[in-house]
């Protein structure tokens, strides 16, 4: 290998706290431009920031999974840059004393496995947005003093592949958490790429940092893309500049925004409105202790408990809502292999389909367990299940009423079923004549028809027995 690729990453993940971070202004995303700001979040002269304990609970709980050493004393400092989407012209953030530090995750890539180690998680506040448009640019609060973790790696990638694993890996957890909901497209999980490139075995190169990653995949392709046009520059004698570039995912190219601006640049000073705090051992024993079943957790016990496949049981605990939804399911349903089935096959084809994100899943799970219940009580067929899960899923249906309004309510009345199986005999006296020549594959074909003719509602074993009889006859 004649260069290496060196990546770090910072992650920078919006707290689901109910408010703020230093006042009891709402954290939901969106809303009127505005409209969720007070005097404090506003930067307003003399107002004073008051502590959310919320949040110093999610970064212990997120450190302690996460094994770093949680900070029995720990303070914020005031990192100051003016730009117009930062009222008070500084961000409370935390520099010299953060909350975690010295922490790791493991991440597997094409089946090896690899400890990442974090250097820090520290509390900070989010800045507001600017909205452009074409009387102007406008300011929009309601963003500022939303609560961030900032969680910062050491520089232990060697490929964007690994930087993806990474954040799957931690988006596994900060949901399982209730940390963050990770929706990107929100801007509640933000990933700045750091990366350099050496010669292997040689000091570390100098790096650049990429922002306006809106996507894991835009993740590896800016690192693949950043790490061929520092070679180059390399390869041709030239130096990498020590910069801030943003990445565009349409063009597939990035552009140099600013040079990589020090600590001292920001004159970081310890905040003079808050407090330092202090973190007992007793109250992080009690976060530690709440600390959800996580999915390697959860994998290991689908499979021995509930005897599925390490394959489902992955597709099931890939994210908290789908294993949430797939233990109400089974839970209500008692048929946790169904359950498993139902989730990982026909649910995961919908969400495809429509587009669906894991975060965004919403289907009653009472409705899927008493589908279940019809199926596996031999009351409708597979192919009736398959469209009545569809309409659950999509318009939220009553099952019931739609098993019964749509007729799907498996047919075991004999009269019809061999009525229409003598009806499709002689409609296909071609495939009755190939039957008895000995030509077994016309009976599938045969089945076919006859369960068309009963509007998909025969019962499949009963179709196939009555017309084995005819046949015989
Ligand atoms: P800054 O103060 O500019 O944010 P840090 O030292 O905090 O820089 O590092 C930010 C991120 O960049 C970390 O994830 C770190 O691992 C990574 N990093 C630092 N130096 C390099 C380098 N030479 N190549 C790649 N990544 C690096
Ligand atoms: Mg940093
Ligand atoms: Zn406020």
């Amino acid at each position: 290998m004649r260069w290496e690729t060196v990546i770090g990453l910072e992650v920078h993940a919006e707290l689901s706290t109910k408010s703020k971070i230093f006042c009891g202004c709402s954290t939901e995303f969106g809303g009127e431009p505005n409209s969720r700001v007070c005097p404090v979040c506003a930067g307003m002269p003399g107002a004073l920031p008051r502590m959310n304990r919320a949040v110093v609970e999610y970064a212990a709980r997120l450190g302690l999974t996460l094994d770093c050493a949680v900070a029995a004393n720990c303070k914020f400092d005031r990192k100051n840059y003016f730009y117009p989407d930062l009222p008070k012209a500084y961000q409370v953030s935390q520099l010299y004393s953060p909350i975690c530090r010295d922490g790791r995750l493991d991440i597997e890539t094409g089946g090896v496995k690899k400890t990442i180690g974090i250097r820090e998680i520290h509390m900070e506040e989010d800045a507001g947005k600017l909205i452009h448009g074409a009387d102007g640019t406008f300011m929009d609060f309601n963003r500022c003093g939303v609560p961030l973790l900032e969680i910062v790696t050491q520089p232990d990638f060697r490929s964007g592949g690994e930087a993806v694993a990474y954040l799957v890996k931690l988006r596994e957890i900060l949901l399982y958490l209730g940390v963050c909901d990770c929706k990107m497209q929100e801007g509640s999980l933000r990933a700045d790429v750091n990366l350099s490139v050496r010669r292997p075995g040689g000091g570390l190169g100098v790096r650049t940092e990429i922002k306006n990653l809106n996507s894991f995949k835009a993740v590896g392709r800016a690192a693949e893309h950043e790490a061929a046009r520092q070679i180059e520059i390399l390869e041709s004698g030239g130096a990498v500049l020590q910069e801030t570039r943003r990445w565009d995912d349409e063009k597939c190219e990035s552009f140099g925004m600013r040079s990589k601006e020090n600590a001292q640049d920001y004159r970081y000073f310890p905040e003079p409105d808050l407090l330092p705090m202090e973190i007992s051992q007793a109250w992080l024993a009690s976060i530690k202790e709440s600390v959800p079943e996580l999915a390697h957790q959860k994998r290991e016990r689908y499979t021995r408990d509930y005897g599925l496949s390490e394959s489902e049981a992955a597709v099931l605990t890939g994210h908290k809502s789908v294993s949430d939804l797939f233990e109400s399911v089974a839970g209500l349903s008692g048929e946790p292999l169904e359950s498993a089935r139902l989730i990982t096959g026909e649910i995961m084809r919908l969400m495809n389909n429509t587009d669906t994100p894991p975060e965004s899943l919403s289907v009653d799970a009472r409705k899927l367990a008493a589908l279940i219940a019809f199926v596996l009580g031999g009351r409708i067929n597979r192919g009736s299940y398959k469209e009545a899960v569809e309409a659950v899923f999509s318009h939220n249906a009553d099952p019931e009423a739609y098993i019964i309004q749509k007729g799907l309510l498996m047919l075991t009345d004999d009269g019809a079923v061999s009525g229409a199986a003598q009806a499709v005999m002689e409609d296909n006296p071609d495939a009755v004549r190939d039957y008895h020549a000995g030509k077994d594959k016309v009976f599938g074909f045969l089945v076919g028809q006859v369960m068309k003719k009963l509007g998909g509602a025969g019962n499949p074993d009963m179709v196939r027995k009555t017309l084995e009889k005819i046949l015989s006859e």
